[in-house]
């Protein structure tokens, strides 16, 4: 098993003008940088082959195991330019970590953190030059893993994958001002059972997600509010971002947020959320709310304030909620000052601006 990775870059990265037009207005997830790292594993062998090499197609065979049955596991992160000039990436080991966590539940093998970070540090390094200077933009991580063995048997995992990292300069998610969502109860589909794979962020889970998406669109609104499955109305998450309530104002203002049940995504935004409101002096919970309590704590005004919080966003606030019955509004519907305080506290950390009590910044030395 080897943990290091060759390089071999490129010899035409895009020019520096293209790169320019293209960093000035990013948007999310639509271009790609000049390189992309690949890791091969093999049962019996182990890890092995990583390389970094361009970025560009590679061929699957028709066959492959992730194709015909999903076999997928993801994560997302971001690296941030440092108000000194400098790159870090935000808390990688914790990503590195839940993807492991993921790849126990889909029966993959589990990836060695060093070579996670590894592939982290020699990309974001080789394309340093796509790391945005502006504080609202950053480069956005995607590692994944998928089973690369061909063969349409289906009475085990496969024996063979391909962990890849690839990024994508982000740009800032609210242009032109932080803008509430307005969310969409649903009651017709659910995502994650416990028991099944909502704890593990895998691809299937997205798959199974995008009709429900659709209706909120159709129904006029930005985001899924996804409720348990079995009782049909405990919160559990807010399309693929987790869920913050804000209770009481000023000094008396305290958090809560549904627990991890078993069955919704653990978000390392969440996690740090939580103990910066620790650090913050705001008393924060983790607990079970249903639907009907938020409605009524917002009616009587007991709630003040809603967000949803994730790498790609950081924190979004949520301003109203629409089900198939009814329509309501968290306050009057507006960002409130927690939900503003808690994110620019993280941003600045995640910039380098406020001090990282908890040694969540990666350094990466371009
Ligand atoms: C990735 C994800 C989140 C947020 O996790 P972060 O680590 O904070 O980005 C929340 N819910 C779902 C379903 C997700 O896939």
């Amino acid at each position: 098993m080897t943990t290091t990775i060759e390089l071999k870059p490129t010899s035409e990265p895009l020019g520096q003008a293209q790169r320019a037009e293209i960093l000035a207005d990013p948007g999310f997830g639509r271009h790609f940088t000049d390189h992309m790292v690949m890791v091969k594993y093999t049962e019996g062998r182990g890890w092995h082959d990583a390389q970094l090499r361009p970025y560009g197609p590679i061929e699957v065979d028709p066959a492959t195991a992730a194709v015909h049955y999903g076999q997928e596991i993801f994560e997302g992160l971001k690296a941030y330019r440092q108000q000194d000039g400098g790159i870090a990436s935000f808390r990688p080991r914790a990503n590195a970590a839940r993807l492991n966590r993921s790849a126990r539940r889909m029966g993959m093998p589990q990836l060695p953190e060093e070579l996670f970070i590894g592939a982290i540090d020699a990309l974001v390094k080789q394309d340093a030059a796509w790391v945005p200077d502006d504080p609202e933009k950053s480069l956005y991580l995607r590692p994944f893993m998928f089973a690369t063995e061909i063969g349409l048997g289906v009475n085990r995992p496969a024996g063979e994958y391909l962990f890849m990292l690839i990024a994508s300069p982000a740009g800032s998610y609210f242009s032109g001002g932080i803008k509430p969502v307005k969310v969409w109860l649903c009651e017709d589909f659910t995502r994650a059972a416990a028991g099944g794979t909502g704890e593990a962020k895998c691809a299937g889970n997205y798959a199974a997600s995008f009709v429900a998406q659709a209706q909120a669109v159709a129904e006029g609104c930005d985001q899924v509010c996804w409720l348990d499955a079995v009782e049909r109305s405990y919160v559990e998450e807010m399309g693929s971002n987790n869920v913050f309530f804000v209770y009481g104002s000023g000094d008396q203002a305290r958090l809560l947020t549904p627990e991890l049940s078993g069955s919704l995504l653990p978000g390392i935004t969440r996690d740090s959320l939580l103990q910066a409101a620790a650090d913050l002096g705001i008393p924060a919970a983790e607990g079970r709310i249903t639907v009907e309590q938020w409605r009524a704590d917002a009616a009587s005004g007991a709630m003040s304030e809603a967000f949803g919080c994730g790498t790609a966003a950081v924190v979004t606030p949520i301003g109203s909620v629409k089900s198939k019955n009814d329509e309501f509004t968290v306050a009057d519907g507006n960002p409130g000052p927690v939900t503003l305080r808690l994110r620019e506290h993280l941003l600045g950390i995640q910039r380098g601006a406020v001090e990282d009590k908890h040694g969540w910044l990666h350094k990466i030395e371009a």
